[in-house]
């Protein structure tokens, strides 16, 4: 995510960056390297249909998972967050105080999940939630799922959207629905990760799986979606829409009857920019393009068909989910020109970082967050040169002087709010980064981005095994953890 705290301090920087801004640079280099197949079984693999009533903003949802146990013990239970009743009650809504007028620009509105059954092959499966937001499915297996062993888990639920434009909910121009649907908690070294919906950050851990849904919505609306769209079906007003995911750790989608879409085939990956406004939707397009070259020459290649920057109703500025990313509508304008080509190229940067090497956001948010900002100051670096490279970061520098707060290593509860979460895991995060370049080299530095891209896509990586891969590069990663290099 990307929360812009300040759009004028963003255009002010804008304008000096501007004067620095030379010619495109030509960046484009070949990549061989190609998806790998999808034959893993040792997947969740969710089938979902959903159909969506415009007039009650509702979705109606039948939901069959086949959970693999990819633990080494015997499993009795199995955890899901249903993250939308983290917007049944004002007291639960995941935004701080100050930010609810925002949030809900029509005053607190409901959304919700509301589970109807729960059955492995006919039978009834016993269920209950908990979590201290009501958005945790827990659920008894009739018999102990041994190690390896799959289960299939069929849910019927219905979930009711916000009157609101953060990430989940509806506001007048788009209806984002994300964090919708029961995705299993991750089950890691530490056992079951039971963490809810937080205010701050991005509150999500999940395992890469397979996805095939199918999408009811109005035919007046056109989708942007995690995935590809195998089929368009249309039944009186009606469109059906069968979406095939594979080898991604979440599904979104966002519906409005407002889009105009642009789109173009680069290095396998269709890119689309859906958006309101002619002009800026071009902007977001071509950073969208420039962006997924750069970092699939500096990481490796993004290995899924399709990549979708869409304008939405969402007040906080830029957000990731795989294949798809929400971009705040007031970006797009004229004062926001830079303040947009920064939260795009930042929320590419997370499809490497966040959706194809994974890791928990809550307990360790520097993990994705730090690399992401410092690969967002690599695309201007590789684009506008290193004077404007130096620039980003002597800016990063400065405000990041006045902060006390050392430790970037904490977890999103630990922070008081947004704006020193931003200051510390995002910027001196990656000034972490830029240290760690500067006592390895540039050869070192890319080989090992690469190295650690190709080892752990599609998993989830922990700060120890970051740490560990530049300790044997020779960085004393102790030193710059605590701030001296
Ligand atoms: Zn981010």
């Amino acid at each position: 995510m990307l929360v812009i705290l300040n759009k004028k301090k963003f255009f002010k920087l804008f304008t000096v960056l501007f004067l620095l801004f030379s010619a495109i640079t030509c960046f484009a280099k070949t990549d061989l390297q190609v998806f790998k197949g999808d034959k893993n079984d040792d997947l969740n693999e969710y089938t979902i249909n959903a159909s969506f009533n415009e007039k009650l903003k509702k979705l109606t949802c039948s939901q069959n998972v086949v959970y693999v146990n990819n633990t080494k013990n015997n499993l009795r239970e199995v955890y899901f967050h249903i993250y939308p009743n983290a917007f049944s009650k004002e007291k639960y809504a995941p935004f701080a105080k100050n930010e609810l007028k925002d949030a809900y620009p029509n005053g607190f509105s409901k959304g919700y999940i509301k589970v109807k059954s729960i059955l492995n092959n006919q039978t009834k499966l016993s269920y209950s939630i908990s979590g201290k937001k009501e958005d945790l499915l827990i659920i008894k297996l009739n018999n102990e799922l041994k190690p390896d062993e799959k289960i299939d888990i069929h849910i019927e639920y219905d979930v009711k959207l916000p009157n609101s434009i953060g990430r989940f909910g509806y506001g007048d121009n788009t209806i984002n629905i994300t964090n919708w649907y029961p995705i299993a908690c991750v089950h890691d070294e530490r056992g079951w990760n039971k963490k809810g919906y937080e205010k701050i950050g991005d509150p999500f851990y999940s395992d890469v799986s397979n996805f095939n849904v199918i999408i009811k919505i109005p035919n007046k609306y056109k989708i942007a979606s995690t995935g590809v769209i195998k089929s368009k079906k249309k039944s009186n007003d009606i469109n059906i829409f069968k979406v095939d995911a594979r080898h991604v750790r979440d599904f979104a989608f966002i519906l409005s009857d407002k889009f105009s879409i642009l789109s173009t085939n680069i290095k396998d990956t269709n890119i689309y920019s859906y958006f309101f406004d002619d002009k800026y939707g071009k902007e977001a397009f071509a950073v969208a393009k420039d962006s997924l070259v750069v970092f699939n020459d500096l990481f490796g290649k993004y290995p899924y068909k399709t990549y979708s920057v869409v304008e939405s109703d969402f007040f906080i500025g830029g957000m990731e989910y795989p294949n798809l990313v929400m971009i705040d509508e007031r970006l797009y304008d004229q004062d926001s020109k830079f303040a947009l080509e920064y939260v795009v190229a930042h929320e590419t940067a997370h499809q490497w970082w966040y959706s194809l090497v994974g890791n928990d956001e809550i307990s360790e948010p520097w993990l994705d967050e730090a690399l992401t900002e410092y690969s967002t100051i690599l695309y201007f670096e590789q684009k506008y040169g290193k004077e404007v490279k130096d620039r980003l970061i002597k800016h990063m520098k400065v405000r990041t002087m006045t902060k006390q707060s050392k430790n970037i290593f904490k977890s999103t509860t630990e922070f008081d709010n947004s704006i020193d979460y931003s200051l510390c895991v995002y910027s001196k995060g990656a000034l972490m980064i830029d240290d760690i370049r500067k006592k390895v080299g540039d050869n070192v530095f890319f080989d090992t981005l690469r190295k650690y891209y190709n080892e752990n896509k599609y998993k989830n990586v922990t700060s120890d095994q970051f740490m560990n891969m530049w300790e044997k590069e020779g960085v004393n990663t102790e030193k710059i953890m605590n701030g001296n290099n």
